[in-house]
């Protein structure tokens, strides 16, 4: 009889793991030197790492090489300091470490049975959670992959509660079926829209509310909507509320929605993505929304808690209502719960599921709330900075400005002179592609990376800041980049 194939040997792997963590903590200890980004030839890229199959294995030490040498230096680094782009996500290195736990104990937290602890552990950090973001923590609450899905699974839920017939069992196509709608604001994400194809429920029934001056849906016009409505005989599903919005992260005026919602029966789903965390930060406590309102809401780590993708939070305080949707339980997958466990498979539609738990345990544990806090709160405060370089800056404006460390920046030289840009169609399509260009420059250079944003002023220079290394000559540096390539494409 042959020997096992076999892994590793164990040694071998603590080697190998040994140098991988000397690879990670040298990138970091020289992450100021390395580009965030790099302008990149797609054909060249690909016939880099096109190669046929390797026919017998591999040392790892040349795997990790060429790793280094030909694949993370075409990859945005996201964890860089100096990532401003999107919403910066950040792993934090307990975050990271939890990962490789996660990998080498590869359990499945589907069912209770299958990883008790897994099961456990993800009970209470999603009560840490709730308690962070001030959700009511007896909530049914679930760790899923991306707020998108979890907006998917939440408007799932309140299709189900909405309509009339047997969604489960007849589809959507029932004979008596009315139409159903939801409703959100002009300045929501897409994933309201994708959820809405998913669900059934079609594009043309995600009705986009009108938001205010500041950015945020306006009550009175949905409350109209919804009436509208009923009146011809739709049915509202939900309303989905963004608290920190994808452009400009400006927040519905929750109350008075949930006002609207509750006087109609409607769902109100809680899209907290960004902005959910931002309760942790004391200043900005009298002016965040009361989050709690929502029948359902999403907050996610892996955008502003410092662990790593994918880590999302889905909530329901309309208990039920999840597993209602998606507990269905082959006799393969049978269990007892004589002693009031519970299977995660019921509350999505995820049946194998890692152990996300585990890193959100390591990241709230090695930081604490205070620390946490203290994290979100130095954001808060390079973000306002920024915005007051900005504001002090003869050519440069602080459009729409937020709470949260998203900043809207436009460049707009005095050298323009007196064209009036709310009328002058012209001097505005200059003015927005010098902004794009800005955009583009900044990010060829490698010295930092941001995203844009189109509203109401035009193009804006959307700067968000986050990332667990940042620190004030971070900041002072970005500044510096985006003025000194401002004057050069100007
Ligand atoms: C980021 C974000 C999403 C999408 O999140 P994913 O985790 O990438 O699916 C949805 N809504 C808002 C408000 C967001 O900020």
């Amino acid at each position: 009889m042959r020997d096992a194939p076999g892994d590793w040997s164990p040694v071998d792997f603590e080697r190998h793991g040994g140098q991988l963590l000397a690879a990670i903590r040298e990138h970091f200890d020289n992450v100021r030197d390395v580009p965030v980004a790099r302008p990149c030839d797609a054909a060249e890229l690909i016939s880099r790492l096109d190669s046929n199959i390797p026919e017998d294995g591999e040392d790892f030490s040349r795997i990790l090489a060429d790793t280094l040498e030909k694949v993370v230096p075409d990859l945005v680094q996201w964890n860089h300091p100096a990532f401003h782009g999107y919403f910066s996500t950040c792993a934090s290195f307990p975050g990271i470490l939890a990962e490789t736990l996660t990998a080498a104990l590869n359990v499945n937290a589907m069912l209770w049975k299958t990883s008790p602890a897994a099961s456990a552990l993800e009970r209470v950090v999603l009560r840490w959670v709730a308690n962070m973001v001030g959700y009511p923590d007896r909530s049914d609450g679930v760790l899923v992959s991306g707020a998108s899905l979890a907006t998917l699974y939440a408007l799932a839920a309140a299709r189900d509660v909405a309509l009339d017939h047997d969604v489960r069992d007849q589809g959507m196509g029932s004979p008596n079926a009315a139409v159903p709608r939801i409703y959100t604001s002009d300045q929501a994400h897409s994933s309201v829209d994708k959820a809405a194809i998913t669900l059934g429920i079609g594009l043309r029934n995600v009705v986009r509310i009108p938001s205010d001056e500041h950015y945020r849906m306006r009550p009175d016009l949905l409350a109209e909507a919804i009436a509208g409505d009923l009146a011809s005989g739709r049915v509202p599903v939900a309303v989905v509320a963004t608290v920190g919005t994808t452009s400009v992260a400006a927040a519905d005026p929750l109350a008075p929605i949930a006002e609207v919602c509750q006087r109609h029966g409607v769902w109100l789903h809680v899209d907290a993505a960004y902005g959910g965390f931002f309760a942790l930060v004391p200043r900005l406590r009298g002016v965040l929304e009361d989050l709690s309102l929502g029948d359902s809401l999403v907050v996610n780590p892996q955008k502003t808690l410092f662990v790593p993708l994918d880590a999302t939070a889905l909530y329901c305080r309309r208990n039920g209502a999840l597993t209602n949707t998606f507990r269905l339980v082959p006799e393969y997958l049978t269990s007892a719960h004589a002693d009031g466990t519970f299977d995660y498979m019921d509350f999505s539609p995820q049946l194998g599921r890692g152990f996300r738990a585990l890193k959100y345990w390591w990241v709230i544990r090695s930081f604490g709330r205070a620390g946490l806090e203290a994290r979100l709160d130095f954001a808060v405060e390079m973000a306002e900075w920024l915005r007051e370089q900005a504001r002090d800056h003869a050519d440069w404006q602080c459009p729409a400005p937020s709470v949260y460390p998203l900043v809207c920046l436009r460049y707009v030289p005095r050298s323009l002179g007196s064209a009036d840009l709310a009328t002058d169609e012209c001097a505005r399509a200059a003015v927005n592609e010098l902004n794009a260009r800005i955009v583009e420059e900044v990010n060829a250079s490698g010295a930092a990376y941001v995203s844009h944003s189109v509203i109401r002023d035009g193009f804006v220079i959307r700067v968000s800041i986050g990332n667990i290394h940042s620190t004030w000559s971070d900041v002072e540096r970005l500044w510096a980049v985006l003025t000194r390539t401002a004057e050069k494409v100007l």
